[in-house]
C-alpha cells in the first residue's frame, strides 16, 4: 500500500482513503469526498464534514431503506422536445432509454412491495419543478431520477448523484457555487448518501459497469428541494461507443432495472 493510502475500519467494512484526492473507496465501491484528506507528520486527517456526511452514513450501510408508505417516484429524465443526449450510434435518445428503464423497473419494484409512480409515462415534456411536485403530492418515500450520460469520447461508467451537504464543495459543478447553503433536501443528507451508495453498489454488481462513484451536485433541480431521500443515476455514457451498444440492448436495460430493484428489497 502506498504511504499516502490509509484505511478506516467500521463494523460493516473498510474505507480506503488517499491523501491529496477526494476519490475514496468503501468496500470496493467508489465515492467522492468533499475534501481531500491530508497526512501531517504521518497522521491522517479527514474533514469532519466528510466524517458526518460520507463516512457515518456508509458505516450504517446495512440498515434498511426507509419504506414509510412504500411509495417510490421514478423520474425518467427529459421528454417531449427535450431529447437529452443523442446516442453516438445514431438517432437514439436518452429520453427514450430512460423511460424504458423506468418502465422495466416499475414492475420489479412492485413485486418487492412498493407502489411506483412515474413522472412521465410517455414522451411528454415535464418541467423539473413538476417532477418534484409529483413526489410531494404522492408523499413519496423515495425519488429516483434516471438518466444517461454524455461526455467527450472515452468517458464511461456509472455515476450516482445526491445533493451536496451544506459547507461541502460539490463533485460536479455547473458554474460558480456557494458552498454554505442549506437546501430543503439537505435535511435528508444521511439517507441520501445511504441510498445512493446502496443503489450504486447494486448496479455495479448486476450490470457490471465501470465505477465512476457516488458523487455530489447542488444544481440538480429535481433533487435539491425534495423532502425525501432523492438520487439521480447516470446509467452509463451513450456518447461512448461500447457503452452505447450495451444501453441499446433490452437485456442490458433489464439489468439496469434489476440493479436498482435489488437495492430496494
Ligand atoms: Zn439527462
Amino acid at each position: 500500500m502506498a504511504k499516502d493510502v490509509f484505511q478506516i475500519q467500521s463494523p460493516v467494512g473498510a474505507f480506503q482513503l488517499t491523501a491529496g484526492t477526494r476519490v475514496a473507496n468503501w468496500n470496493g465501491v467508489k465515492f467522492h469526498l468533499g475534501f481531500a484528506p491530508v497526512i501531517t507528520n504521518g497522521v491522517p486527517f479527514v474533514h469532519s464534514l466528510d466524517v458526518d456526511k460520507n463516512l457515518a452514513p456508509l458505516s450504517q450501510v446495512n440498515r434498511p431503506v426507509p419504506r414509510g408508505r412504500g411509495v417510490i417516484v421514478l423520474d425518467p429524465g427529459h421528454g417531449g422536445a427535450d431529447n437529452g443526449t443523442k446516442s453516438v450510434l445514431g438517432n437514439f435518445f436518452e429520453k427514450d432509454y430512460a423511460l424504458d428503464w423506468a418502465r422495466r423497473l416499475k414492475p420489479l419494484l412492485e413485486a418487492r412491495g412498493w407502489r411506483v409512480l412515474l413522472t412521465r409515462d410517455g414522451n411528454r415534456p415535464v418541467e423539473l419543478g413538476e417532477r418534484v411536485l409529483i413526489a410531494q403530492r404522492e408523499q413519496a418515500d423515495l425519488f429516483i431520477s434516471l438518466h444517461f450520460n454524455s461526455a467527450a469520447p472515452g468517458a464511461m461508467g456509472l455515476e450516482t448523484f445526491c445533493l451536496t451537504p451544506a459547507g461541502m464543495p460539490s463533485t460536479l459543478l455547473r458554474g460558480p457555487e456557494e458552498n454554505n447553503v442549506f437546501l430543503p433536501n439537505n435535511a435528508q443528507d444521511f439517507a441520501n448518501q445511504h441510498l445512493a451508495m446502496r443503489v450504486h453498489r447494486s448496479l455495479l454488481q448486476t450490470a457490471g459497469m465501470a465505477d465512476r462513484g457516488v458523487r455530489r451536485a447542488r444544481f440538480m433541480a429535481v433533487l435539491k428541494t425534495q423532502q425525501r431521500p432523492a438520487i439521480l443515476i447516470e446509467g452509463g455514457y451513450i456518447t461512448d461507443r461500447n457503452e452505447a451498444k450495451l444501453i441499446a440492448s433490452p437485456e442490458y436495460r433489464q439489468k439496469l432495472a434489476l440493479g436498482v430493484a435489488k437495492a430496494l428489497e
